[in-house]
């Protein structure tokens, strides 16, 4: 039996993390098996789902690497198969119409409420009169009492009460399935063998057994997963923060930290941490994911996005960056100057946009200094250091790290001051703030046009 999974959302806004934790797994899962791994846009919920939505979701399935099989199947496309199907229910007595509209629905409803009862539809209203205009939903008939079993690989057994188990619609008035029917026909009819999804779901397995059942098809295995929780302990929402996969990509987080990240949310393999996605294919199993509820740790994919950074081969990296650079108005190009630069600051980086931000005074023309630095470094005393600066810099042969290096040795020896009293100074002059790379390294990326004319604009500055 060839496994196949498949990941199954609803596009009625961005690609959560949580659901494409849940994405990760099935095409994990998929991967390691050599099965195969089906997208499947559940777009029959026509009041909420968006096309901008499906875009997005595919966007950001390919952004992070995770590439199907077969689809995206987009189950509108899809209506006459349930539409078929449900016709059999119907002729099968196993389903019936029902033309109670849904106004009329919610006032008996109400009605019932009144009387202190609930109401939970069991053919109430089945041999209702059809409407003028003869539209009608059709309903499963669902067992009035019993118990009904789901297995699930996480949590064993689940039973659920037929009786809380109303006639649910499988096919609307408008002639689009539910979300439980349409799930369980593409389930059977895409031959999916493993169902891997959020325990939000769970409360649909009964519905989708009874559905099973009646349609004769074979049930595939579910596991459902434990949700993403903030740090609070409440459901992982927009309060916690960013919570749309592409959100993540617009902050400059990589693809492969945001995997390595959601897997190891619900998932792990002894004490490891760092998990290439080779490395995942070949350590995944079903059996290793957690039952409790996994809680967001954003400082550690920052740990885990400054390690891939840290990684990354500079060539790559560059190409990630190069577009940040440019849309801020930045004059970067791929050269040595910016080889130089992503050497210095890869290691001081926890995002892209953190690597722009912080490589900004290289490409500038002009610099702004940060108030305390100024306060503390620009001062009158540091005058004659700056100008012997430049008059070393400037007689420099060549400009490159040993000379400079070597410049800076001489200024310690002719002033008699320790190296830090003439870094910290020129790095404010340089950069503007207090915090950067190597000295030597900044001057000599910036070249000696760029450091003379910043030394010289510290001293006026004074
Ligand atoms: N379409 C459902 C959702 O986005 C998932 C359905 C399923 O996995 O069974 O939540």
């Amino acid at each position: 039996m060839t496994v196949k999974t498949r990941f199954a959302p609803s596009p009625t806004g961005s690609l959560h993390i949580g659901g494409a934790r849940t994405a990760i797994f099935n095409w994990l899962y998929a991967r390691r098996n050599n099965g195969k791994f089906v997208l499947r846009i559940e777009d029959t919920d026509r009041s909420r789902f968006t096309k901008e939505s499906i875009d997005e979701i595919i966007g950001a399935m390919r952004w992070l690497g995770l590439d199907w099989d077969e689809g995206p199947v987009r189950q509108s496309s899809r209506l006459r198969v349930y539409q078929e199907l449900a016709r059999e229910l119907l002729e099968s007595g196993k389903a019936y119409k029902c033309y109670v509209t849904p106004e009329e629905l919610e006032e008996r409803r109400k009605a019932y409420l009144e009387r202190g009862e609930v109401l939970r539809y069991k053919r109430e209203w089945a041999n209702e009169n059809a409407h003028p205009d003869n539209s009608y939903s059709i309903r499963l008939k669902t067992p009035d009492d019993g118990i009904i079993e789901v297995k699930d690989i996480l949590r064993g057994v689940v039973r659920f009460n037929a009786d809380e188990i109303d006639d649910f619609v499988i096919l609307r008035r408008d002639g689009f399935p539910t979300y439980n029917f349409a799930v369980v026909v593409d389930d059977a009819d895409m031959k999916i063998t493993h169902v891997i999804r959020g325990d939000d779901h769970l409360i649909n397995t009964p519905r989708q057994a009874l559905l099973f059942d009646a349609l004769s098809y074979d049930v595939p295995k579910v596991a459902h997963v434990s949700m993403i929780l903030g740090s609070d302990g409440k459901r992982l929402s927009k309060r916690h923060g960013a919570t749309s996969v592409l959100a993540y990509r617009d902050a400059g987080y990589l693809s492969e930290a945001l995997v390595n990240y959601l897997v190891r949310l619900g998932w792990s393999h002894g004490d490891q941490e760092i998990f290439s996605k080779e490395e995942l294919i070949d350590k995944f199993t079903l059996d290793s994911l957690g039952r409790s509820p996994a809680v967001s740790n954003p400082e550690k994919l920052n740990w885990l996005n400054a390690y891939y950074i840290k990684k990354k081969p500079a060539k790559q990296l560059a190409e990630l960056i190069l577009p940040i650079m440019q849309e801020k108005g930045c004059p970067a190009q791929v050269d040595n100057k910016l080889a130089m630069i992503i050497e210095q600051l890869r290691e001081r980086s926890k995002t892209l946009n953190d690597f722009v931000a912080q490589s900004s005074y290289f490409y500038a023309d002009d610099i702004e200094y940060e108030q305390k630095a100024k306060d503390k470094f620009l001062k009158e005393e540091n005058i004659p250091l700056f100008n012997t600066l430049i008059v070393k810099l400037t007689s420099i042969q060549k400009f490159n790290h040993s000379s400079i290096h070597k410049a800076l040795e001489e200024v310690v020896n002719e002033t008699g001051l320790k190296f830090g009293k003439i870094a910290q100074p020129m790095r404010v002059a340089l950069t503007g703030g207090t915090v950067s790379p190597g000295i030597i390294e900044v001057a000599e990326i910036l070249g000696r046009n760029k450091v003379i004319t910043r030394l010289n604009r510290a001293i006026s500055s004074i």
